[in-house]
């Protein structure tokens, strides 16, 4: 057994020397060079390559139509849009994921309404999506939390029984494959985002893909001030006028980030192919290590491994995941936690009256998480870093 004294927070020496992250960019030469072109170029807003870049996503995933917006958070608030929801409304949403998925729906006045996550997958559960249907519900926003589809088949069936739109939040998800149909095809529309720790990068963007050309038209009029025809058809057409039929916003892509994009899909495959494998090792190694539960894998979903969070557990720890997670850091791990839940947040908890409590799964897996370094450009010895690392802090910790 390790010493106490042999961890890097109590003044050990750290398993690494710097800091790894727990996701990055990978920014290669080719991608520098297609952004300096179009910096050379006369479009540096939307110009040629959104159009490009939107073709080229949705025939990656295989989508009729892809909108690319300034953010995945824009994007989810075009989604909204587009759905119609507003006021009276209510959209189901689960409480462990990134405020946005939750905030979307409040921008147009709607109201998220929670339910509550499977205790392996920590997606939305479908049993829970029902005990909150009210006349008011509209929509569902399921999350593929770490990248792992949520029941995306139940929630369909849920959702078209009920007459219900799906909006699915697949930022972590591009990729990633659901009883081998792909991500992004199989609810009216799927957001990803492209934030530098996402799969692919525009620096700030996002996208939803559709396969509904009414839907596509309201996303591309929300994006653009709600104004229905953008600047280059204007210049094509060599008309002066245009009508404002919606209040939408300025939520466009710059022809710099989609030439980005356009770029960094090319190595899409790749990057998803270094996840799983890093995975697959993480698991590996996990598998048999008491107080550590790796995430858990349902039959015939092929994950895209965003984040790679583990869950401590108590029963077989003699302390909390507060030290544990400051031992990772002092052990030169950029660990962190997805997410808090969303309902706990001071502004949802003043708003709407959340104590706490309401959403048991989700709140106990928050008080466990630990999400580890996980990104394409890791190499071998980075993972054993994390894995010697995590075996390291664990070994000290354990109560047999
Ligand atoms: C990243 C993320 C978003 C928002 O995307 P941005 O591009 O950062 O606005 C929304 N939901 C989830 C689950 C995310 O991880």
């Amino acid at each position: 057994m390790t010493n106490k004294s042999e961890l890097a927070l109590y003044g050990g020496k750290p398993v690494r020397e710097k800091l790894l992250p727990y996701g990055r960019q990978q920014v290669e030469e080719q991608d520098i060079a297609a952004v300096v072109n179009v910096l050379r170029s006369d479009w540096l807003t939307t110009g040629p390559n959104i159009e490009e870049f939107e073709n080229a996503l949705a025939e990656r995933v295989g989508a009729k139509y892809a909108v690319a917006f300034s953010s995945g958070t824009a994007a989810l608030h075009g989604a909204v849009f587009a759905a119609d929801l507003g006021e009276g409304d209510e959209a189901i949403v689960p409480p462990l994921t990134f405020a946005a998925t939750a905030n979307c729906l409040l921008y147009q006045g709607a109201t998220p309404v929670f339910a509550d996550i499977l205790n392996d997958t920590l997606t939305i559960d479908p049993a829970e999506i029902l005990k909150h249907i009210t006349p008011r519900t509209k929509a569902i926003l399921p999350v593929d939390y770490t990248g792992h589809p949520a029941e995306l088949e139940a929630i369909r069936a849920i959702a078209d029984e009920h007459h219900l739109l799906v909006i699915e939040d697949g930022a972590h998800a591009l990729g990633a494959t659901y009883h081998n149909r792909p991500v992004g095809t199989i609810n009216e529309m799927t957001m990803f985002s492209f934030h530098p720790v996402k799969h692919i990068t525009t620096g700030e963007g996002g996208v939803i893909t559709a396969n509904d050309a009414k839907l596509a038209e309201r996303l591309k009029l929300f994006r653009s001030h709600g104004i229905n025809s953008d600047a280059r058809q204007r210049q094509q057409e060599g008309g002066w006028y245009y009508e404002m039929i919606a209040l939408g916003y300025n939520y466009r892509l710059t022809d710099i980030g989609a030439v980005l994009g356009l770029s960094q899909l090319k190595r899409l495959d790749a990057n998803l192919a270094r996840r799983r494998a890093i995975a697959a090792r993480y698991t590996e190694a996990f598998a048999e290590l008491p107080g550590v539960i790796a995430p858990r894998v349902r039959a015939n979903v092929e994950p895209a491994w965003h984040l790679y969070p583990i869950r401590i557990d108590r029963q077989h720890l003699t302390t909390d995941r507060a030290e544990i997670f400051r031992a990772l850091r002092a052990e030169n791990l950029g660990v962190n936690v997805h997410y808090v839940p969303v309902h706990l947040h001071p502004y949802y908890r003043e708003r709407f009256g959340y104590r706490g409590g309401e959403y048991p799964i989700a709140e106990a897996a928050y008080e466990n998480l630990i999400s580890l370094p996980m990104f394409h450009a890791m190499t071998d010895d980075d993972v054993q870093d994390v894995i010697c690392a995590v075996e390291k802090v664990i070994g000290v910790f354990q109560s047999n």
